[in-house]
């Protein structure tokens, strides 16, 4: 094993970059650790603008030749990384779970076949595209959908291999190359998906990953100016000096950013249903960026409403995510939880009531919480805490609940839960948000646009509308 390889239990994971098809040091190195218990996973390469430039001029070299494959050989290939993602999904969910604390079992049953399904479902897509062929008096229009160039994919730590295949795939896909930045409180996954892929065949540098800190190889990333597409997933703060660096180089960008999405529980809802609806916010612990951590029950039913809910938060098992029974693991890193305990106690002092928790719990746990008497324009209403940590608000009617609803600066979803169907779409058409799910949650097709309005992102993502992102689309009229 080399001096650049750290195994976790058992599985080997190369800790350097990956570029041009090899492997790649740097001089210095970063410390991973598990927020499991805090022990040090290894040390990562930590790359610098040296290494995002290496990167990028790979990706460069590499894009002709892969723009010009063939797309049904395009999508062969991908469909071969899907097959050794999903020979691999016991190595890649142990791998994650020890590198960012989420459940193994939601790795190993639903997040690793996803990240497979990611790289098939734009394979398959790919080849639907490109017959959109029309006449103009009697001269034809053959849309084409160009590839764009290398790619510069920036992803965060919450759902790492996740959010990474549901960049890479649109964007490899479509024939561009790619320079993957993983987050550096995750960067493991990232490293294995890279041997998978040079298992598969996909050619050197059409598929490059550095490593390293956001203000170091990512904004060396960014800046770079022969990128021709930026795609990030993350905070509002990074988003904004990202933009600015794709402004500089006039670069398309494309923001999957944070939110403060509500759940409406009207009187008519089953009520069984709406307390699952919100439990459920406290998976991946209150960690997920679609949560709806804003609970806005209609008054009449909000007593009964908090006793069930109280009953059902309360029995949820706190614990080491590899344990299959458990249902809340430990939050990314420390300064997360101080981040997240912050916002609790200056609520607590602003005169908010914990229904449940408020508290941190032991190691990196933080007590699952349940926050009422808030006022609307408190911090803990606005700001997106990115912990297990919910607030509950009443509206008398309809107007009060849109109303609450849309008083935020972000707009990435909402959830209804109503037993009148005019209702839910009278509501549904009111609300700012890129998802509104109706009685469910989490519900999500691939085929479907995906993003945030407001401060929530830019863009959206998900089937054709990633093709529209990635490529460069070209109309040829041709004369009779
Ligand atoms: P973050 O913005 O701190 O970091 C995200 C990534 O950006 C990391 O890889 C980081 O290294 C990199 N980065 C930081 N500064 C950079 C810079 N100057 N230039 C280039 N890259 C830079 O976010 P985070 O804390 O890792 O993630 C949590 C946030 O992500 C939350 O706000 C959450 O809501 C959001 N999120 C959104 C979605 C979505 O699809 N809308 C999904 C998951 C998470």
């Amino acid at each position: 094993m080399s001096a650049h390889t750290l195994t976790v239990a058992g599985v080997a994971v190369d800790t350097r970059h990956w570029v041009g098809g090899e492997r790649v040091t740097s001089a210095e190195t970063f410390t991973d650790h598990s927020p499991i218990d805090g022990t040090v996973l290894g040390e990562i390469a930590r790359g610098t603008a040296t290494e995002a430039s290496a990167a990028v001029a790979a990706a460069r070299a590499a894009f002709p030749g892969w723009a010009a494959t063939p797309p049904a050989e395009r999508a062969r290939i991908l469909h071969v990384v899907a097959d050794g993602v999903e020979k691999r999904i016991e190595d890649l969910a142990i791998v994650e779970t020890h590198d960012n604390g989420a459940l193994l079992r939601s790795h190993r049953r639903g997040v690793m076949p996803r990240v497979a399904h990611n790289f098939r479902f734009f394979a398959d897509w790919l080849l639907k595209l490109g017959h959109d062929d029309f006449a103009t008096r009697g001269h034809t229009n053959h849309v084409s959908w160009d590839p764009a160039g290398p790619c510069v994919l920036i992803t965060p730590w919450n759902a790492p291999l996740m959010l990474a295949s549901w960049k890479i795939a649109p964007a490899l896909a479509a024939g561009d190359t790619v320079i993957l930045k993983p987050a550096e409180w995750s960067p493991l996954t990232a490293s294995l998906l890279a041997d998978i892929a040079a298992e598969a065949g996909l050619p050197a540098g059409v598929l490059n990953i550095v490593q390293g800190y956001g203000a170091e190889a990512g904004s060396a990333l960014v800046s770079h100016p022969d990128v021709r597409r930026i795609s990030f997933t993350g905070s509002v703060p990074t988003a904004k000096t990202i933009a600015a660096a794709a402004a500089a180089n006039l670069v398309p960008a494309s923001f999957e950013l944070g939110g403060k999405s509500p759940l409406l529980v009207f009187a008519d809802a089953d009520l069984d249903l709406a307390v699952d609806l919100a439990v459920e916010q406290y998976d991946n612990a209150g960690q997920v960026c679609l949560a709806a951590t804003r609970i806005l029950v209609e008054e009449t039913v909000a007593d009964e409403f908090t006793r069930r809910f109280t009953e059902k938060a309360s029995a949820l098992r706190q614990g080491d995510p590899r344990d299959e029974a458990t249902d809340i693991g430990p939050n990314i890193h420390p300064r997360q939880l101080e981040k997240i305990d912050g916002f609790v106690q200056r609520a607590l002092t602003a005169g908010a009531r914990a229904v449940i928790g408020g508290h941190r719990g032991e190691g990196q746990f933080y007590a699952p919480t349940l926050l009422t008497d808030v006022a609307q324009d408190s911090e803990i209403v606005q700001e997106e805490v990115f912990g297990p940590v919910l607030t509950l608000q009443t509206f008398a009617d309809e107007d009060e609940a849109v109303r609450l609803a849309n008083d935020t600066r972000f707009g990435l979803a909402a959830t209804v839960a109503t037993g009148d169907k005019a209702r839910a779409e009278r509501v549904t058409a009111q609300l700012v948000a890129g998802t509104v799910w109706v009685n469910c949650f989490f519900v999500r097709d691939l085929q479907a646009p995906f993003g945030g309005s407001r401060q929530s992102g830019v863009g959206r993502e998900g089937g054709t509308w990633s093709f529209d992102f990635y490529c460069d689309l070209k109309n040829t009229v041709t004369a009779p």
